[in-house]
């Protein structure tokens, strides 16, 4: 059974990572979204929250599990046996940080794989940390995000 990982802090979820989640789903058996539950970073939605979150959205999605993780995605990897990892590709400024993180994830867990998905034009220009601004000065980003999400915000 071919197991991948979509690993991210995902707070919150976008259209632009669901665009991801729902391609990368033709690719395996079983999608495993690991959401990064990082202690160094001050999220806007704890890790139950944001797992709640992509659970309501993605409930009429067979074969995904969401669960959470923290540490070394290689040992997350190792541990529920997943030997691959799907990024997005969002333009070149992701690329040299993506190509780093694969080839260091790669060094320490050979047989693992990081395959990139890249974006929706549509969807390019979205990012969690764009949609967290707007939130907080209460403007208008219903049409970046899921609507379950939109509910669960309001
Ligand atoms: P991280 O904290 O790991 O960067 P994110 O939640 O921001 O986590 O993103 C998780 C993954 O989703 C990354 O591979 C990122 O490049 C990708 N991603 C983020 N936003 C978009 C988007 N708008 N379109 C496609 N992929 C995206």
């Amino acid at each position: 059974m071919r197991r991948g990982i979509y690993p991210g802090s995902f707070d919150p979820l976008t259209l632009g990572h669901l665009d991801i989640i729902k391609r990368a789903v033709d690719l395996v058996d079983e999608l495993v979204i690991a959401v990064l539950n990082n202690s160094s970073k001050i999220p806007m939605f704890t890790v139950e929250e944001r797992i709640a979150m992509i659970r309501d959205v993605t409930k009429d999605i067979e074969c995904i599990r969401v669960e959470p993780f923290n540490g070394l995605l290689v040992d997350f990897a190792s541990q529920i046996d997943a030997k691959l990892i799907i990024r997005g590709l969002r333009g070149v400024n992701d690329f040299e940080y993506e190509m780093q993180m694969a080839q260091t994830n790669r060094n320490m867990y050979p047989e693992l794989d990081t395959i990139f998905l890249v974006t929706n034009i549509n969807y390019s220009y979205i990012s969690s940390t764009l949609v967290k601004e707007i939130i907080k000065h209460d403007g208008a980003f219903q049409n970046l995000v899921p609507e379950e999400i939109v509910k669960y915000i309001k």
